[in-house]
């Protein structure tokens, strides 16, 4: 059986035809324009490619709640056009097959889960540093939706003590994703982050921010595995930077074995950035076989 994937991003949508081992067997690129272009182009090429079902894994915010009149629109999103966009609704009818539907960080995490370094994990999280910052999250085996779902991005974040750098979120200022997205280094420094490579101080304050999530992340849901992703995540040089703050500013508080071994406890994604649409196949894969609302074996 075949099952198509979509990965849906600001920028680009990823189509790929996966089966249900998670193997991509075909893959394409569509930007991302207007909404009745993109998904035109996307209706047009998972046309005759017999799915079982498509999942769906999407930038937001988005609609997850299944009773909801408006389960499977794009909400509020400030991306021109796509505010208010009934994606799943219109794939669904489109290709006449049934939709799986979640965040694009919740199916990243999705794909590390099954087919990547969390297999067997009930409790990790997935955080995306980017053009936007925001977290997939599994707790007990379940991919976490609640009210909403979360968007860990927007956390109130102490300021590095030589950052006076107000800020780029336009709802909250110097909230995590304000000073720590890709836009963010860019507007501080003034340059494309992937020209910074070579100065400390951008990745000294940079770490400083992702450590200060990742330390709220073990204080409140005590994942197994965190895992960070994303363009800005390139920069490796990150992580070990990101690892030293995390074990100072945890301070000797957590003592065990997954947090004692920092070096596989905070780390980066393992499917060489196909998290995302394996995770899509996956949640094609359980809105056929039911496996609701996403609970994994474990
Ligand atoms: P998106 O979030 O749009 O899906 P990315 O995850 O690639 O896409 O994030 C894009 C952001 O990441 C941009 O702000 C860019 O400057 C930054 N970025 C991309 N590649 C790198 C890199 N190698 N080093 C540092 N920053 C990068
Ligand atoms: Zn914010």
């Amino acid at each position: 059986m075949f099952y198509g994937a979509l990965e849906a991003g600001g920028t680009k949508m990823v189509c790929a035809l996966g089966d249900e081992n998670g193997t991509i067997l075909e893959q394409t690129f569509i930007p991302t324009t207007t909404p009745d272009e993109t998904l035109s182009a996307i209706i047009a090429w998972f046309h005759d490619k017999e799915i079982a079902s498509l999942g769906v894994a999407c930038f937001g915010p988005v609609d997850l709640r299944r009773n909801s009149p408006t389960y499977g629109y794009i909400t509020t999103t400030p991306k021109k056009g796509w505010a208010h966009v009934d994606i799943v609704g219109i794939l669904k009818r489109a290709l006449g097959v049934p939709v799986g539907f979640d965040t694009d960080v919740n199916g990243s995490l999705l794909g590390e889960v099954t087919y990547g370094q969390a297999r067997g994990l009930t409790d990790a999280v997935y955080i995306t540093i980017g053009t936007g910052v925001g977290a997939g999250v599994l707790s007990g085996g379940h991919l976490v939706h609640g009210m909403l779902h979360p968007e860990f991005g927007h956390i109130p974040v102490v300021k590095h003590p030589d950052d006076t750098y107000k800020g780029h979120c336009p709802y909250h200022g110097s909230c995590f994703e304000g000073m720590a997205a890709g836009p963010a280094i860019e507007e501080r420094w003034g340059q494309k982050a992937i020209n910074l490579k070579d100065d400390p101080k951008v990745w000294d304050i940079e770490a400083h921010y992702i450590a200060e999530a990742c330390t709220t992340l073990i204080m409140t849901l005590s994942p197994q595995i965190i895992i960070l992703g994303g363009g800005v995540m390139h920069q490796a040089q990150l992580f070990p930077l990101i690892r030293e703050k995390v074990k100072s500013m945890v301070n000797g508080y957590v003592l065990n074995d997954e947090f004692a071994d920092l070096d596989h406890y905070i780390v980066p994604a393992s499917l060489h950035d196909d998290q995302g649409i394996m995770g899509a196949i996956k949640l094609a894969i359980d809105e056929v076989y039911g496996v609701l609302p996403h609970k994994l074996p474990v």
